[in-house]
């Protein structure tokens, strides 16, 4: 049995405010493993154009009303009202073939994506609405006119046109940066499997935490959606090639230049390193990840292992060990008891499957599994679209062309003797770019030959060894914080890689102008922009501080004895703060010179305001500089200014950074850096 049995439902899009169904019927979806009817999938009568116009008017200017922060919070929310509803998800995607790990990877992989978009932007993020981009850059002597590069959102939508592989994460993944970003989804899933992305939005929905329009499903097709497309929406698409590439160069969005993101076929390889002989930890990891990459998902993962690439004296080894685990491994109805893999999403695509397989023999011989007998630990091999793990053998792996254009979406793989390190770099290479590539090797020089080798041809380079067996997150992983796409034929887009991938729907903008002006438009102090000063900043709350409230410091000579008991203090006596005829001898000093941390201790005995009061932490220094030498007699004096304010949600404090200059009797900056530091809201602290 596979998830019980129920009557067969009529999929429903969520356009503009409303769930609803197609004019027809439509297309049947059929349980991958029974065969059993799930849903109906139709989006006829749709007005395409409306909700790209709903996800503009009714969400955009709310998403971007909002700051990062606020964002990050309302995607925590949602990953943790997802999470709490996991349990009603696996039912259905049993239903396309998915085992209880692969649903795994699917379902809390994808809310577990989201979270992680949320803490990446609650901590990497300013709790602003615009992201600055860069330095200042300053454009004139005086400092009157400079420019700086700013983030904002697109004012359009998203469409995220998904593959049926990844029902919950190919929606989750894309959503989480896009949202952050601060620009509405609409979102299409694969037909095949769209029942349980339906699922999923109408929980989504139902939380009401996302500003009604933040987010559309269409399930069926999209119609004339594309021609409605402007410069200011974005289409990302997870696919075949070949739909990738026609809807790539639709006419609306080459005309209006739309930022479209493709992933497309991937014929990923992983190379088994010179010195991982047979009886090797890599040899072993190695036969491990490639039976995992073939079988997880049925081999139907867009970074699966395609190609095998290992020196030619190891090839009988491993085909021996993997002819071995893959023949072990149960195939079956995905929720029984020990089956390891299911089946393919559906009929059509084994056939495709088969298809290709037979394209691969060709120039290949199979050398484990039968594509044609299906053997199986339970379920009916006639009703679900069951396919048994196939391994081929290319013995010249040069003049196997198909080998290296052919994508098999299946438990399928090619294995490819090298006779030197240079031709396993060459047939890595042979796949014109891929999502992902691996090494498993221990020798440092094979790592960094086959890295810097491959890395131009891949989004993704894995080196698997003994230390990182245990920790590993795997060649077939895309992870949050990581870039995944790829060049060339993988389709030459990029997704997630943390915060790079909001800023893929933001545009980047050079703004030119005075500092004041500049700095209004940012919320951030910049050189040149206007100061207050009043009373001590560290006395103000953060409600009561302003951008540019600024401390200009007593000031403090700097002595002889002040280095020496420092540097006997601390016992950094290096010889440029203790040695005259050293630090003479020195091209950077014409005598004995201060310690750079004994300026930034000085720095801040003068900033500091000493009395308990909202500043209750510092945290740290970024962008520190020492540019001018510190001399014995030198006098030093701090410029402490308030440089951007981060509330924190949910919290009693926030962020406060400060521009830190220190000079010296000339004027001349000895010292710049950041100074960070925790203030309180408000002051006394409440409760
Ligand atoms: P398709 O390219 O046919 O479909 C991908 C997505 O595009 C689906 O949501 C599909 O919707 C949609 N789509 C198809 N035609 C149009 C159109 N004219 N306008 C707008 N959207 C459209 O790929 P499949 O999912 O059928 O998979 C086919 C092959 O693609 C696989 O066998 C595999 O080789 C490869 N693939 C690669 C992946 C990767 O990440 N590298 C992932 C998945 C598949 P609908 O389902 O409604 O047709």
């Amino acid at each position: 049995m596979n998830a019980p049995a129920r009557p067969p439902r009529r999929l429903e899009s969520y356009v503009c405010g409303a769930w609803t169904p197609g004019q027809k019927e439509g297309q049947e979806l059929l349980d991958a493993a029974t065969g059993a009817p799930v849903a109906y999938i139709d989006s006829s009568g749709l007005d395409f154009a409306a909700v790209l116009d709903h996800g503009r008017k009714a969400a955009g200017p709310k998403l971007r009303a909002m700051s990062f922060h606020e964002r990050a919070g309302m995607l925590k929310a949602l990953g943790l009202a997802l999470m709490e509803r996991k349990e009603e998800f696996y039912p259905e995607s049993f239903r396309t073939g998915a085992t209880r790990p692969d649903g795994w990877i699917d379902i809390e992989g994808g809310i577990g994506t989201m979270l992680t978009f949320a803490s990446k932007g609650r901590r990497e993020l300013p709790n602003t609405r615009v992201l600055t981009d860069g330095d200042l850059e300053i454009l004139s002597k005086d400092g009157s006119f400079s420019a700086q590069h700013i983030l904002s959102p697109l004012q359009g939508v998203a469409v995220h046109i998904n593959a049926f592989n990844f029902p919950v994460w190919g929606m989750l993944e894309k959503i989480a940066p896009t949202l952050l970003a601060g620009v509405p989804c609409v979102v299409k899933p694969a037909s095949q499997t769209a029942y349980l992305t339906e699922l999923v939005v109408r929980r989504i929905v139902e939380t009401g935490i996302l500003p009604e329009g933040a987010l559309q499903l269409i399930c069926g097709s999209v119609g004339d959606m594309l021609d409605h497309l402007t410069g200011q929406d974005a289409v990302t698409f997870t696919g075949s090639a070949w739909t990738g590439r026609k809807l790539k160069s639709h006419p609306a969005v080459v005309a209006n230049s739309v930022r479209f993101t493709m992933e497309a076929d991937s014929l990923n390889a992983s190379i088994l390193g010179p010195d991982a002989v047979a009886g090797s930890p890599e040899f072993d990891l190695f036969v491990k990840e490639v039976a995992r990459e073939m079988t997880v998902k049925a081999g139907q993962k867009c970074t699966a292992i395609r190609r095998v690439i290992a020196p030619r004296a190891q090839v009988p080894a491993l085909v021996e060990a993997l002819r071995d685990r893959l023949g072990k491994t149960a195939l079956g109805l995905p929720d029984a008891e020990g089956t390891r893999m299911g089946p393919l999403a559906s009929f059509d695509q084994r056939e495709e499957v088969r298809e290709r397989i037979r394209d691969l023999q060709a120039v290949a011989e199979i050398v484990a599994g039968n594509p044609d007998e299906v053997r199986l630990a339970s379920g009916d091999a006639g009703a679900g679209a069951f396919l048994n793990p196939v391994l081929l053998y290319a013995d010249k792996p040069f003049a196997a062309q198909p080998v290296h254009e052919v994508e098999a979406f299946g438990p399928v793989s090619t294995v490819l003797p090298y006779d030197d390190l240079g031709e396993a770099i060459e047939l890595a290479q042979m796949g014109k770019g891929s999502l992902v590539s691996s090494v498993f090797t221990d020798d440092k020089a094979v790592a960094e030959e086959v890295v810097l080798g491959v890395a131009p041809h891949h989004g993704r380079v894995l080196i698997g060894n003994r230390a990182s067996a245990k920790t590993s997150t795997g060649h077939g992983s895309p992870l949050a914080g990581l870039v995944h796409g790829g060049p060339g034929r993988a389709g030459g887009g990029e997704e997630m890689g943390g915060i790079r991938g909001v800023k893929h729907y933001m545009q980047r903008t050079a703004v030119q102008g005075a500092p004041r002006l500049l700095s209004a438009v940012t919320g951030r102090w910049i050189e040149g922009a206007e100061e207050q000063h009043d009373v001590h900043p560290f006395r103000k709350s953060l409600a009561e501080l302003k951008i540019g409230d600024q401390l200009i410091t007593a000031k403090r000579t700097v002595t002889k004895e002040d280095v020496e008991h420092f540097a006997h203090f601390t016992g950094d006596t290096f010889y440029a703060h203790m040695d005259e005829a050293s630090a003479k001898a020195n091209p950077f000093f014409d005598d004995r010179v201060a310690h750079g941390y004994l300026i930034a201790s000085f720095a801040a005995g003068l900033f500091v305001e000493p009395n308990p009061g909202p500043v209750l932490a510092n945290y740290g220094v970024d962008n520190m500089r020492f540019l001018t030498p510190v001399y014995f007699g030198d006098t030093l004096q701090v410029r402490l200014t308030c440089k951007e304010i981060n509330p924190r949600a949910n919290a009693e404090h926030g962020e406060v950074r400060w521009d830190c200059q220190v000079t010296n009797q000339d004027g001349a900056v000895v010292a710049q850096y950041d100074v960070l530091t925790m203030v309180a809201k408000t002051w006394p602290l409440q409760g």
